[in-house]
């Protein structure tokens, strides 16, 4: 793994109360720092967002109010998930999102802002492919969830919602999106995989026919490009 100029890379991931991070709140937290010299060592903590949590975010998360009832405040652990994260580089897909949460959690409680640095893998995804094809559970070309299957992942790991999970599966990503930036991957995807429908440049949805895989345009029926890859 290609690690940039720190001493170590804090792979994140927040579950929220919403998706405002000046209205909403942090409900859960895991952090996963992985330093140069190889040492690993991890945080992760429930947080009680002092209001209940939204049936669409239990829906989502599976996380309860009774899950959060007996877990710290924000201003409880603000200090220490400063401290967890201290110099080193966030990782997140879509770390805007996770930066923005804890920056707002940050200022509230008088810890220090995470400074712009960081690597977003969405954002290496849409460098890499930008009209990734859509896998059948993928929901959308960059989402974690569908980098998941474009990598073979998903049988060792789980795109679930709950933060520890989505960052082991973050880890993963970041990897397979290294390597293949690298060449070290030694593969090569049809540029339909990963470029999107010769015709009319959308986005392309694998489906599977008897064992046959099928790249078939998401604007049909305007478009009727099918492939088999
Ligand atoms: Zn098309």
């Amino acid at each position: 793994m290609m690690i940039p100029n720190a001493d170590c890379l804090v792979f994140m991931d927040v579950e929220t109360t919403g998706l405002d991070a000046q209205q909403e709140r942090i409900i859960e937290v895991f952090l996963l720092k992985i330093a140069r010299s190889g040492h690993v060592s991890e945080y992760e903590t429930l947080i009680h967002p002092e209001r209940p949590i939204p049936a669409v975010i239990t829906e989502i998360t599976g996380i309860t109010d009774q899950d959060v009832a007996e877990a710290p405040t924000e201003a409880e652990v603000a200090h220490e998930i400063r401290e967890f994260i201290g110099s080193g580089i966030p990782v997140a897909h879509n770390l805007p999102f996770d930066r923005r949460f804890f920056n707002a959690m940050f200022a509230r409680n008088n810890q220090v802002q995470l400074s712009a640095a960081g690597i977003d893998t969405l954002a290496l995804s849409r460098q890499l492919f930008p009209r990734l094809c859509i896998y059948p559970e993928g929901g959308g070309s960059h989402r974690l969830s569908n980098l998941m299957y474009h990598f073979g992942l998903q049988n060792a790991f789980a795109n679930s919602h709950r933060a520890r999970d989505d960052v082991m599966l973050l880890v993963e990503v970041y990897r397979h999106l290294q390597d293949y930036a690298s060449g070290r991957m030694g593969i090569t995807y049809p540029s339909a995989v990963t470029h999107g429908c010769p015709t009319c440049g959308a986005a392309m949805k694998m489906e599977f026919y008897e064992g046959e895989r099928v790249l078939v345009c998401t604007k049909q029926p305007a478009c009727s490009e099918r492939l088999v890859v």
